[in-house]
């Protein structure tokens, strides 16, 4: 009698070994940066995947069916805002009823000074050291509003991730406040840094407002290459998710230092420079300190 109840026996004993996992809060983010940032909130309690893989440029992404797939079976979606998911409305009127959170509620903003997002706010807030603790408690909250069981999971996670932030970032900041302030440039190809470039008490010059807009066109070349005259500027940087040739001009036309690649709205892969968001902002602050810093001007 029992024995033709065996394998059924075993089959749910096998499956009752594994719930937690196919339980656990499935959470799709917009891209790597804020996939990661959520990751590290969410530890082991849940998994977190980006639409956008590391290294796309994703104001203009063009989601694909199988994005479309993916994100219909996740249980929540966290994005940014701020208009920075430009594809945004439509991929998420695709889904159905997923519930989405923005993760740059309450934010202190910065607008966009020129082109055609003039006015609006910048949407690359999570380079600025207390927008980014404000990511992270919206993260939090997102997360332990869609799975309250984890909560205290959430809360102790984020308040120990914020503390790995400003430990990251307070010594470069320090840094660069060290570079005489005349010389505190920041050039760049889109102007993705004005968070930072604010925490750091540096002033910008870009080559364009957005990726979204025109990019490197004569006249913004132009534009930069006045400034660096004008202003005596010892070095420019552009992005690793935009083509760098129009920067290199600026240089090349100025005799000034290309002073490498900065990140910005991608991280790399695993096995590339930037596989974490804290990578990101250090290897990021550590290039624009070292290309200051090499002009000798202390
Ligand atoms: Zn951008």
């Amino acid at each position: 009698m029992r024995l033709p109840y065996a394998p059924f026996l075993a089959l749910t004993l096998g499956l009752a070994a594994t719930p937690a996992l196919a339980d656990r809060l499935k959470v799709v983010t917009t891209f790597t940066v804020l996939a990661d940032m959520a990751q590290n909130v969410a530890g082991d309690a849940a998994d977190v995947v980006s639409i956008t893989k590391p290294g796309a440029e994703i104001h203009g992404y063009e989601p694909t069916p199988r994005d479309i797939v993916r994100a219909a079976k996740s249980d929540l979606i966290l994005y940014n805002g701020l208009g920075l998911e430009l594809w945004f409305d439509q991929f998420i009127a695709n889904l159905g009823v997923i519930p989405s959170e923005t993760l740059s509620t309450g934010i202190d903003e910065i607008p966009v000074a020129q082109g055609a997002y003039e006015g609006k706010p910048n949407p690359h807030a999570w380079m600025g050291l207390a927008n980014a603790q404000i990511y992270v408690d919206n993260i939090a909250a997102a997360l332990a509003k869609h799975d309250p069981a984890n909560a205290a999971t959430y809360t102790a996670n984020a308040a120990a991730y914020k503390q790995q932030l400003i430990a990251t970032i307070e010594p470069l900041r320090a840094r660069v406040a060290q570079i005489r302030e005349d010389q505190r440039w920041l050039v760049t190809c889109e102007g993705a840094f004005s968070y930072l470039a604010r925490d750091f008490a540096m002033q910008e010059l870009y080559l364009w407002p957005m990726n979204a807009d025109q990019t490197g066109t004569p006249q913004q070349v132009r534009g930069v290459i006045d400034g660096v005259r004008d202003h005596d500027i010892p070095v420019v940087f552009c992005e690793s998710t935009v083509n760098t040739a129009p920067a290199e001009q600026v240089a090349r036309e100025t005799g000034v230092r290309f002073g490498g690649v900065l990140y910005v709205d991608s991280l790399s892969g695993p096995d590339g420079p930037v596989p974490s968001y804290l990578d990101l902002l250090r290897v990021t602050a550590q290039t624009i300190a070292d290309g200051l810093d090499a002009k000798g001007s202390n």
